[in-house]
């Protein structure tokens, strides 16, 4: 196994320990409806893509679970080919790179839709629940809550980070792929 790729039997254990909560949300999402819409399917397809999972596990993946909802003849139909174009198999294979934390924070989500920053886009009581579903400590959490009022966003997922990590974040969250990287060089040591 190279360094920096991720195989789909680690894909739930990783994302519980290194997926910041946009990708934890997009993520169990998937796994509870069998469904994401574009937005969430882009967001959550490139940063996979990012940390490593190869375009085969992919296809595995996402087909395991929209086959649950729409039946597999239908996911090969309409479903693989914007995953491969993911990848740059597909169209003119531009390598499409994940989405920035700046991106994501200006995206729209709409009705339905999964995709966005949880900091920014989920209402104050979502935020606590999700929050304390991860695992970030009463205290810590009413810090973290400040600062997405206060609308820096990044600066809630990186106090998130910190209080999940028992470890400083100095550079600050400012790419879901990197929140992940880092993750995992701390808990790899
Ligand atoms: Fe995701 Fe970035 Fe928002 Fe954190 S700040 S939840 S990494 S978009």
């Amino acid at each position: 196994k190279e360094v920096g790729e991720i195989s789909l039997k680690d894909i739930d254990q990783v994302a519980r320990t290194s997926f910041p909560l946009c990708m934890q949300h997009l993520f169990n999402t998937l796994r509870d409806d069998h469904h994401l819409k574009h937005g969430g399917r882009m967001q959550l397809g490139l940063f996979l893509k990012g940390v490593g999972l190869k375009l085969d596990d992919a296809l595995a993946f996402w087909k395991t679970e929209f086959s649950q909802k729409v039946g597999a003849e239908r996911f090969d139909k309409e479903y693989a080919y914007s995953i491969r174009h993911n990848y740059g198999k597909e169209g003119k294979r531009t390598d499409y790179t994940p989405y920035s934390c700046q991106k994501i924070i200006l995206s729209t989500p709409g009705v339905g839709d999964h995709h966005g920053c949880p900091y920014r886009h989920f209402s104050e009581e979502n935020l606590r629940a999700a929050l304390g579903k991860m695992g970030v400590s009463s205290r810590a959490l009413e810090d973290v809550i400040e600062k997405a009022r206060n609308r820096h966003y990044q600066l809630a997922c990186t106090l998130t980070f910190e209080a999940l990590h028992a470890s400083s974040c100095d550079a600050g969250i400012n790419h879901p792929n990197q929140y992940f990287s880092d993750s995992q060089k701390i808990l790899k040591e």
